[in-house]
């Protein structure tokens, strides 16, 4: 990692007492509560703390340790800015390889004094007095933040599908971001619900291993070639001793991700080019015919997310595989049985079927102004100002909050850009003694009502089913439009658009 240009700071300062006071409790100790964290150093806001429920940082990539476990955006952009990383071992790296990158950010910028760990956060409330948050944890403390950043994560609760009869199956079930290492699947007979981003990584990786592999498939996915070399070391030397050359290529991987936008968000004609060139993929590498029936997307691309992958489709032609695409009618005990009736027996059933992605409602209850809860504001969809900031809601702070998620660019350009507006909202409250610092209703209304226009004539509103929208077809996650014009858009702190109410206590 790059060292040159990193900032040195200080421990956190904490108040000794039963229920702590913060500047900024930060919710979420992977890479958007860690990135936060670095920025407010720099920001000169160190009384911070970093509540974790985990007994380690990296969120995501603590989680998903599932045997090919990696990125699917070029290690070179998924990769904090700041912090280059020129020993990164291939083009998409490993999901160990990341975890021991973020864990390098604690160690490297010193943030293992903020963070607490074991920290469950089960709710949060404003008092309305006083303008401070009170963060509750399972474990019954109290911590208040003048400033609360939510960073639990966008994909941080495993989802559990709602199968008959799974509670009762007598076998073993894993699901992918939780893996039981100590679990062996030499010779067994193991099923994989789901054919997502996770499924199309584990398969390849298992099916030698174990003895019959069933792949139970709802929806085929457009799958496209990945571009994975290892990183030579005549690179790696480039890099660490001439960074602006790693810089170029970040450059180079950023615009390249930017122009996919024009195939992956919108019905344009580089959307038919890329539909022609996942078809040119599927029939190279797929002989059989109906197997290529099943497995040919009949929505336009870009709808769900895309994957990529060169070892899915030959894994799923292999003796010992079957791709199942009958929807499953129930669980047995002994195993999986389909709508047309037939029971396929397994040991293990993988559940690789994703996350609870928060579209509607709040992982943990959130109270604002008066009470009010936010839950029941986005029952039926979540709605927030710039993805950032909810009326009503003030000096709370959401990393990828509504309408944030990138279709076609790395997690973290975006990321970086929330952090970089969160450390000016943080900045305005300290500085200006600020007991409350809330979006106005009105400017939320319209940014929604202009987000909700742009994304009715995305790819992602055209009709598919996707984790993207609710169950009546909101889409609540997306940002419609390319992360240049997401970054634009976070450049400016507008202080016009938030109601400031003056703190009455001294600063
Ligand atoms: C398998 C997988 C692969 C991915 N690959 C890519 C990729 O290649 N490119 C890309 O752009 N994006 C990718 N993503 C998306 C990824 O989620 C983001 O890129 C990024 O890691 C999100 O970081 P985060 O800090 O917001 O959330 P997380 O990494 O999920 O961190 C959230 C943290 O909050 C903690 N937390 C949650 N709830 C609570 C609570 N109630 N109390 C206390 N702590 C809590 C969690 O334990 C976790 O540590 C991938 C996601 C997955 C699951």
């Amino acid at each position: 990692m790059n060292t040159s240009t990193l900032t040195r700071t200080k421990p956190a300062v904490r108040r000794k007492s039963a229920n702590p006071e913060y500047d900024t409790v930060i919710i979420g100790a992977g890479f958007a509560g860690l990135g936060t964290a670095i920025k407010l150093l720099e920001a000169g806001v160190k009384n911070f703390v970093i509540l974790e429920r985990g007994q380690q940082p990296g969120g995501t990539w603590r989680d998903n340790q599932y045997p090919g476990a990696a990125c699917d955006i070029p290690s070179n952009l998924y990769s904090f800015s700041f912090a280059p990383n020129p020993e990164w071992s291939r083009s998409f790296s490993g999901s160990a390889e990341i975890f021991e990158y973020v864990k390098h950010l604690v160690k490297h910028f010193k943030l293992e004094p903020h963070i607490q760990y074991g920290q469950n956060v089960n709710s949060a409330e404003l008092d309305d007095e006083t303008g401070l948050w009170h963060i509750h944890t399972e474990d019954g403390k109290i911590h208040k933040g003048r400033a609360v950043v939510m960073a639990s994560g966008p994909l941080a609760n495993p989802k559990m599908p709602a199968i008959k009869g799974l509670a009762d199956y007598q076998g073993k079930i894993v699901h992918s971001a939780r893996w039981d290492h100590d679990y062996d699947l030499a010779g067994k007979r193991v099923a994989v619900i789901g054919t997502g981003a996770s499924a199309i990584q584990i398969i390849p990786e298992i099916v030698d291993k174990v003895g019959k592999l069933t792949v139970f498939q709802r929806t085929p996915a457009w799958v496209m070639p990945r571009p994975d070399f290892t990183t030579s070391g005549f690179s790696k030397s480039l890099f660490r001793n001439l960074p602006f050359t790693q810089k170029a290529i970040r450059e180079a991987l950023y615009w390249t991700h930017e122009s996919m936008a024009l195939a992956v968000i919108w019905d344009s004609p580089l959307r038919k080019v890329a539909e022609r060139l996942g078809s040119a993929f599927l029939n190279a590498q797929v002989k059989d015919k109906w197997m290529r029936r099943q497995l040919t997307p009949d929505y336009k691309i870009g709808c769900k997310r895309i994957l990529v992958s060169n070892t899915y489709y030959p894994a799923l032609q292999r003796k010992n595989c079957e791709l199942i695409t009958w929807p499953i009618a129930n669980v047995s005990h002994q195993g999986i049985r389909t709508a047309d009736g037939v029971e396929h027996q397994v040991d293990c059933i993988v559940l690789a079927t994703g996350f609870d992605v928060p579209k509607s409602g709040t992982p943990y209850p959130i109270k604002g102004i008066g009470g009010r809860l936010l839950a029941e504001e986005w029952a039926r969809g979540a709605q927030a100002y710039k993805s950032i900031n909810v009326s009503g809601y003030p000096n709370l702070f959401i990393t990828f909050g509504p309408n944030s998620g990138p279709g076609h660019n790395s997690a973290l350009v975006y990321m970086e850009q929330q952090i970089a507006y969160i450390v000016k909202g943080v900045r305005q409250i300290l500085d200006k003694n600020l007991k409350m610092l809330d979006v106005k209703p009105e400017v939320q209304a319209r940014y929604n009502q202009s987000i909700q226009k742009r994304l009715s004539r995305t790819n992602w509103n055209s009709g598919c089913k996707s984790w993207y929208l609710t169950e009546d077809g909101f889409n609540a996650t997306m940002y419609p439009g390319f992360a240049t014009q997401y970054a634009a858009q976070m450049k400016r702190f507008d202080t016009r658009a938030y109601a400031q109410v003056q703190q009455n206590r001294p600063a």
